[in-house]
């Protein structure tokens, strides 16, 4: 027996690793979707509007939803914030937490002074890789990680950057670019103190 997703008001079941359906899922995967703090249940944006907009709201109210966030505010002895609603208090969405996934774009200067851009999952496991010769492209130049970037969630993003930078590659400007990219990269990790 499947558990329902965790979408509230969604009559699907979840997929059998996640706690959303299908649907639901890529809307999460788009930041469309929030799992509220307090309920657990996921809702969209527009259902947390009343966080923006309160001033009686702080860092105390991490992504709440409205519902419970109203309650809240209630119970603490302050006006219902849209009066004429009748909050009333959800029961908890029991699920496994989720994490947005952290995607890397990175680039590899290779032996023959040429770079190599992609994009990975796991940043360690990708270098090994190259390094293992397991990359056509890459196999047999000493490939070196020269930069990096981070994504959390946002796949498009990422493939948008990756083809950029596979632009940027492609010409002589294009790759003063990058090369001014590493520098700038580089002279930040200069700044990184590790004797702490
Ligand atoms: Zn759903
Ligand atoms: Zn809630």
């Amino acid at each position: 027996m499947r558990q329902p997703c965790a979408r509230w008001g969604c009559k699907n079941n979840a997929t059998y690793d996640l706690p959303l359906c299908r649907e639901h899922w890529q809307d999460w995967d788009a930041f469309e979707l929030d799992e509220c703090s307090s309920c657990h249940w996921f809702y969209g944006n527009a259902e947390f509007i009343i966080w923006d907009l309160s001033d009686d709201i702080d860092d105390k109210h991490p992504l709440m939803c409205n519902n419970c966030l109203a309650i809240e505010l209630i119970e603490s002895g302050k006006v219902n914030p849209w009066p004429g609603i009748e909050w009333e208090k959800r029961s908890v969405a029991s699920h496994k937490t989720i994490e947005r996934l952290r995607r890397y774009v990175y680039i590899l200067k290779l032996s023959d002074a040429t770079f190599y851009p992609g994009q990975t999952k796991d940043l360690a496991v990708r270098l090994q890789e190259h390094r293992d010769g397991q990359q056509r492209q890459t196999k047999g130049k000493d490939p070196k990680l020269v930069y990096f970037e981070m994504f959390e969630g946002m796949r498009e993003e990422v493939n948008d950057r990756e083809k950029e930078l596979n632009q940027l590659n492609k010409t002589s400007l294009g790759r003063r670019r990058i090369r001014q990219m590493v520098e700038e990269f580089r002279s930040h990790f200069r700044l990184v103190d590790l004797e702490r």
